[in-house]
Order: structure tokens, then C-alpha cells, then sequence
């Protein structure tokens, strides 16, 4: 046997098992550790400071040593550190939180569910949705559309609701009953020609024959997210919403608004479904809901899909699902400060002040030798490397130039994702437009620094 370093990269790599990781990699690559965090930048073990452009996985809203919320951890700690809500218990923190929900909710809502992450509360939706039809009398509506490039979460449930390969492959998934349709990427799924709208369109009527083809009494939902995250921060076409939602409606197929990224003022509003025009029957957001202080998710449904489950719970005995840290009081006393947070801050005010000089940096990448397309809206964006600009040719293999990018920024001090051969940019809402500048001043580097490996 080898012996351990003492160093903690060495017992790292001898210890962890890493989330989303190359393991093999790893084994030589090592970690970056990061040490600590302040305002919009962290800093790793050997002091380098770093922009933290993805808000550490598009959660950290506030940025990090923010006091109240450490504060309101604290005062929570001590009076009640933790106690479950099955069973008629409550507390609360997650009374006023659900009170707090139901009032910014886009539309009306009924009821709020807790969960502690965005994969377990769209999981829990997944299971609402089938016994609201079992409640309906209705064993076979019970199909969910999805769309390629989605992202909802990573259980056995919410990865095959993903609609990314690495999340299928190797893992025997999806499911049965869950499928998926079109993603609503105009640069890349575009006829030659086609407009956004006749796009929008498009795949509009691509939903109503599958809908049709499958049969309409066994289509139970679509899970949505307003501007795809993870798959690559796809905006859809201004009137795909307003397209696709009459269908669902003539069909009576529920849609559910996966806000885990774009909650709480991200896209410009307070929720993505205001942005792109979602009326959804149920919402699930988490992340930004205590600026990823710790982990908490919310999922509310409207009167209708209430009322069947109380009717269900009423006949069976039970509503059988929740989990022992539904609502744990100290994540519920966070995010409701960081509720009042954003409201004292006039947080929504902030975004709508810096976005547009987010966006234009972020679209001037666009101009660059390696960028097919610059995207974004609020302060979320994206910007997709291309081998030539004119064809849209991908370089290979994929994911090559996304990683090498994504590298050569952690050298000039900015932290972005690469989902593939995308890099995604989602900083903190409370950033400034001097540290935007500083950004993608920083990334701008990497980029060109990125030409000569790239284009050799
Ligand atoms: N939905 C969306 C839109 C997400 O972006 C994510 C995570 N990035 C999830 C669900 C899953 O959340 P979690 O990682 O907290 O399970």
C-alpha cells in the first residue's frame, strides 16, 4: 500500500468520492480546494482569489460572508437546532416561510412542500403527479414530458426527467413513462431559414402529435424549466410558452415550472415563469431560495392538484411521502431572512441595474474567433465555443474546448462552468458592474489565451 500524504489534496484524492467527477482523473488531477469566501470572490488553500462566475453552482445570490444569514442560523440553532413537520407537527419558520412563498408566488398558488434539494422536490413532484391522477380515477395519465437538454435533478426519477446522456448513460435510465421532446434552441435545432417564431411553432405542433400519437389519457405533465440551466442556458423563443400552453391545457396535461435556477430574480424578474410567460399548475425552486446557505427546496401546487390529493389522503389515510428534513427549521429560518434580504435590498432593482451591462459584455463575446453564439438574459448567460463560426461545426471531441476554456480562466482568476463545449456564467445577484467588467476582462484572457491551443 502506498502511503498517504498528509497534505489535503493528498487525503482528498485517498478519501472522497466526487460528485460529477472524472474519477480517473482525479486520481492524478487532484482537487481544487477551496478555502474560504467573501462578497463575489472565493479564494482556494493557496490564497489565489478567484471571481466565482456560476455563484458556486448557480446558487449563491447573495455572495458569500453575508452576516444576517449567519445570524439567523444562529439564533434559529439555539431555540429549536431541528425537528421534523411529519404528522401534523410544524414550526415556524416553515409556517412564515410557506406564507412568504405563497405571496410571491406568479401565480396562485395553494400549498407549499418542502424538500432539500431541487432533485427531491421535482422527485416529489413526480410522485404528486401520479396520485393526483390516481385521485382523478385516472391510472393511465401518468406519461411526463420532458425535453432534451433539460436539467431537473440527478435521483433515479428526476435524471431520467434530465434529458442530458451522461445522466442516462451507464445508469440504465431513464425510466418508463418519462420522455422526452424537443429542446427549444433556435442556433442549434433551427430548420435553415426558420424563424424564432416559426421555430416556437414548430415544435409546438411537434407537442400536440405527440401528444396525440401517445394518447391523450396517458399524458399526465410537462416539467419545464423557464431558461434551461445546466443543458446549456437555452432561452426559448419569445412565444414558445404561449405556444405550447393552450395544448397542454386542451389536454389537460399539468405544467410544472422548474424555478431551481431561475427563482428569485436571476432572469430579471422574481421568477423565470414571469420571463418567458409560464402559467404552471405547480413550481419547484431551492438554490437561490437561502442563497445556497444551506440546503432547502420548495414545491407549490395550485388549489386543483390540492384538492385531488386532499380528497386521495382523505380515502387512503395518508399523503406517504416527505422526508426527515421537510422544512428543517434553521434552512427555513435562512431562507426567510434571505427573503427579507432581497427585499431590503430591492434586490429585483439591483439585477435590472446591472443586467445590461452583463449582457452586453456577455454579447460582445460573440465577436469572438471561438464563439458561435453569446446568450443570456437577467444575469444568467452563456457562451458556446465553436471550431467555425460560419458552419456552427462543434470542435472535437466534445467537451474538449469547454474544459480547456474553463481551465485556463481558473488561471486568470474566474470561475465559470463548461457543460460541454458551453460555459455558462451566473454570478452572484449582488454583483457589481465593476466585478462584471472584471469577469469577463478575466475571461476575455482565457479565451485568447485559448486561440493558439485551440487553432493551432
Ligand atoms: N432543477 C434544475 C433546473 C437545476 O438546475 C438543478 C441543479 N442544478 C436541479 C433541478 C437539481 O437540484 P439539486 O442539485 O439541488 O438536486
Amino acid at each position: 500500500m502506498t502511503a498517504i500524504g498528509n497534505s489535503p489534496a493528498s487525503r482528498d484524492k485517498a478519501f472522497v468520492l466526487h460528485p460529477y467527477t472524472n474519477l480517473k482523473a482525479h486520481e492524478t488531477q487532484g482537487p481544487m480546494i477551496i478555502d474560504r469566501g467573501q462578497g463575489v470572490r472565493v479564494y482556494d488553500d493557496s490564497g489565489k482569489e478567484y471571481i466565482e462566475g456560476l455563484a458556486s453552482l448557480w446558487c449563491v445570490s447573495l455572495g458569500w460572508g453575508q452576516e444576517r444569514l449567519v445570524e439567523a442560523a444562529a439564533r434559529q440553532m439555539r431555540k429549536l437546532a431541528t425537528y421534523h413537520t411529519f404528522t401534523h407537527k410544524s414550526h415556524e419558520p416553515m409556517i412564515d416561510l410557506a406564507e412568504a412563498l405563497l405571496k410571491l408566488a406568479p401565480v396562485p398558488m395553494s400549498k407549499v412542500f418542502f424538500a432539500n434539494s431541487g432533485s427531491e422536490a421535482n422527485d416529489t413532484v413526480i410522485k404528486i403527479i401520479w396520485y393526483y391522477n390516481n385521485a382523478l380515477g385516472r391510472p393511465e395519465k401518468k406519461k411526463i414530458l420532458s425535453r432534451l437538454k433539460a436539467y431537473h435533478g440527478v435521483t433515479v426519477a428526476t435524471a431520467s426527467l434530465t434529458g442530458l446522456p451522461n445522466n442516462h448513460r451507464d445508469f440504465d435510465l431513464p425510466i418508463a413513462r418519462i420522455q422526452h421532446l424537443d429542446c427549444p434552441h433556435h442556433y442549434r435545432f433551427a430548420e435553415p431559414g426558420e424563424t424564432e417564431e416559426q421555430f416556437a411553432t414548430r415544435l409546438a405542433e411537434n407537442l400536440e402529435a405527440h401528444i396525440l400519437a401517445e394518447g391523450p389519457d396517458t399524458v399526465a405533465a410537462m416539467f419545464a424549466e423557464p431558461i434551461m440551466g445546466a443543458g446549456g442556458v437555452i432561452i426559448p423563443p419569445e412565444t414558445y410558452f404561449a405556444k405550447i400552453q393552450p395544448i397542454l391545457k386542451k389536454y389537460d396535461v399539468l405544467l410544472i415550472a422548474d424555478e431551481v435556477i431561475c427563482g428569485f430574480g436571476r432572469t430579471g424578474n422574481f421568477w423565470g415563469s414571469e420571463t418567458v410567460g409560464m402559467q404552471p399548475d405547480i413550481l419547484t425552486c431551492a438554490k437561490q431560495l437561502s442563497s445556497g446557505y444551506l440546503p432547502i427546496s420548495a414545491v407549490m401546487v395550485n388549489e386543483k392538484v390540492y384538492q385531488a390529493m386532499v380528497a386521495e389522503s382523505e380515502k387512503i389515510g395518508i399523503f406517504g411521502h416527505g422526508f426527515t428534513y421537510s422544512a428543517h427549521p434553521v434552512a427555513a429560518a435562512v431562507a426567510l431572512e434571505t427573503l427579507k434580504i432581497y427585499e431590503d435590498m430591492d434586490m429585483l432593482n439591483h439585477v435590472r441595474s446591472v443586467s445590461p451591462r452583463f449582457l452586453e459584455r456577455l454579447t460582445a463575446l460573440g465577436d469572438h474567433p471561438l464563439i458561435g453564439e453569446a446568450r443570456g438574459i437577467g444575469l444568467i448567460g452563456a457562451v458556446e465555443l465553436v471550431a467555425d463560426k460560419e458552419t456552427k461545426t462543434p470542435f472535437e471531441p466534445a467537451g474538449m474546448a469547454g474544459a480547456k476554456v474553463n481551465a485556463l480562466g481558473h488561471e486568470q482568476g474566474v470561475i465559470t462552468r463548461a457543460m460541454g463545449d458551453r460555459i455558462a456564467f451566473c454570478p452572484p445577484l449582488v454583483i457589481g458592474t465593476d466585478d462584471i467588467d472584471e469577469m469577463f476582462d478575466r475571461f476575455t484572457r482565457a479565451l485568447d489565451a485559448a486561440i493558439p491551443v485551440l487553432k493551432p
